[in-house]
């Protein structure tokens, strides 16, 4: 694969990094992600298994060279293990990584690191039980943190741990978590909700904690330093000195990590999101499954589709809080 012939926007910015939506679906329903009650979409709209595998092979061949899957949660997608396995053979792909909610790794933490499974990302808002219940609705603290012991067990390193932080909900869940991450060597992101979605339980203008006003509540105890950051994301990188671990914080709102961004997403349903705030987007479900269904055609298709959807890509997201919610996606169908 030539440098040339890679995927890259308008802007000039290389699209190496792609997340996955394996699924829509989820066994927790987090109170910033879902409403209480979903709906959702039906099999036929969601990319088999195959599906998925063939456009992760077409987005290597097109220059990805790292691949995160997630949903929804991925680990309730009956053969996760086997995808995860066939993606990570693809010649050129430097990183498989997965966010879970870390309910059921217990169970699939080793066979996911047999099949190949570089990464996990792990979400944990609270180490209260009660509230880790009322923050996810159906989830259960113990089993998080049997499945992140589980994870350590199997031989995952550098698992980073993510908590959205909620003000009157888990602000006071910061310091609590840092330490956690400390005792437990795990690399720690902080996350400012974003506005994906209409939820019910509460006004996202009164929740928002920015990641500035997180950085002092931790200063109070721990001094932080600013280390380089490479990830071409949204997350600024800390450091504790004298611990191993790296402290991040995602800020959608308060910085804008636009100008480097080397991401898309692909949708449950097949559909490639050039950005994460903005509807612009490819739907490449259906150039999957209409025409000459031979391989080589199928590919040449999505290859193709891939190179023309970077004319799409916006230059910047545009997330506001005080007005309705301009992306009514919701993160678990777009891949958070
Ligand atoms: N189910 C998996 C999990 O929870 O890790 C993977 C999917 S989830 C959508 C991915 C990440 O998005 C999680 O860390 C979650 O906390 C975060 N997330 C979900 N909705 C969000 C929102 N409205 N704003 C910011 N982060 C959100
Ligand atoms: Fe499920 Fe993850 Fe959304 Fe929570 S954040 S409801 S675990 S998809």
């Amino acid at each position: 694969m030539s440098q040339e012939s890679g995927l890259i926007d308008g802007f000039g910015r290389r699209v190496t990094y792609v997340r996955m939506s394996v699924t829509d679906r989820c066994d927790f329903r987090c109170v910033y992600c879902m409403s209480e009650e979903m709906t959702f979409l039906p099999k036929s709209e969601v990319l088999s298994l195959e599906e998925i595998a063939v456009l992760a092979r077409n987005l290597v061949a097109c220059g990805v060279t790292k691949i995160r899957l997630t949903g929804g949660e991925p680990l309730v997608r009956p053969g996760i293990v086997s995808l995860v396995k066939s993606i990570r053979q693809l010649p050129g792909l430097h990183e498989l990584c997965m966010t879970t909610n870390g309910g059921r790794l217990q169970d699939l933490a080793e066979p996911l690191r047999a099949a190949g499974l570089d990464r996990l990302n792990i979400s944990l808002d609270s180490l209260d039980a009660d509230r880790f219940r009322e923050l996810t609705r159906t989830g259960r603290l113990g089993q998080v943190l049997t499945g992140i012991e589980a994870a350590r067990k199997a031989g995952f390193e550098r698992t980073k741990l993510n908590a959205v932080i909620l003000r009157g909900r888990n602000d006071d869940e910061v310091l609590p978590l840092v330490e956690y991450a400390l005792a437990n060597n795990l690399d720690l992101s902080f996350i400012e909700e974003m506005p994906l979605g209409v939820i019910t339980e509460h006004d996202r203008a009164e929740t928002y904690v920015s990641s500035a006003d997180l950085r002092q509540l931790i200063r109070g105890r721990y001094s932080l330093e600013a280390v380089a950051d490479d990830t071409g994301g949204p997350s600024r990188y800390y450091r504790i000195p004298g611990h191993n671990i790296r402290i991040g914080f995602i800020s959608p709102h308060s910085h804008n990590f636009c100008g480097d961004c080397n991401r898309v997403r692909v949708t449950t349903e097949g559909r490639l999101l050039l950005c994460l705030g903005n509807e612009h987007s490819m739907d490449l479900r259906a150039v999957l499954r209409e025409g000459d269904q031979a391989s080589a055609a199928v590919d040449k298709r999505v290859q193709s589709a891939l190179h023309e959807s970077m004319a799409l890509k916006p230059e910047k997201h545009h997330f506001d809080l005080g007005e309705e919610p301009q992306v009514l996606r919701f993160m678990s169908a777009t891949g958070g």
